[in-house]
């Protein structure tokens, strides 16, 4: 567990989005062409954001924890995060956070495939970039992650196939 005070200080050398857009940027050095790639569902002739901005709007509504289309109109209405999202996208013209109507419609129509796609190259991005090979157990076995921890959570092993936590004694 970690003590209040070394919390404090990793809060303190958290650099928040810039750490994030760091990690992205390392790992996914295509992110940006891969999105700008899929296939845009909206008639062209209406089009005035492009994909880039509004799915970094959507990744960070979620990486900023805002929880409805509202807060985050609200909030990213900031200079600070309008230059947030053109460093993100790349978008140098991007002067106004697109609305979020916009993305709304756009998320509407984009096809979850384009998504799945997306999600595809960045899993083979870290296969290939053998991203994931130093943190083999004992140099050798490949750890399989499950998040399902909080689906059911019993202060007894009920059964036999409960998976069960034990306390380190250091
Ligand atoms: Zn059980």
């Amino acid at each position: 567990m970690m003590t209040k005070k070394e919390k404090r200080e990793r809060m303190k050398q958290d650099k928040g989005i810039v750490d994030f857009m760091m990690v992205t940027n390392h790992f996914f050095r295509k992110l940006r062409d891969w999105i700008a790639e899929m296939d845009d569902p909206r008639n062209p002739s209406y089009i005035t954001d492009n994909q880039t901005d509004l799915n970094y709007m959507a990744i960070l509504k979620n990486v900023c924890g805002q929880h409805s289309m509202k807060e985050m109109e609200e909030n990213f209405n900031k200079e600070n995060c309008i230059r947030t999202l053109r460093l993100m996208s790349g978008n140098r013209r991007l002067d106004e956070m697109p609305h979020y109507d916009t993305l709304n419609y756009y998320l509407e129509k984009l096809s979850p495939e384009c998504l799945s796609e997306l999600r595809k190259k960045m899993v083979v991005s870290l296969i290939r970039g053998k991203q994931f090979n130093r943190n083999r157990l004992l140099g050798k076995y490949w750890r399989v992650i499950l998040d399902g921890t909080g689906l059911s959570y019993f202060k007894e092993k009920h059964c036999d196939n409960c998976l069960c936590t034990e306390k380190q004694i250091e």
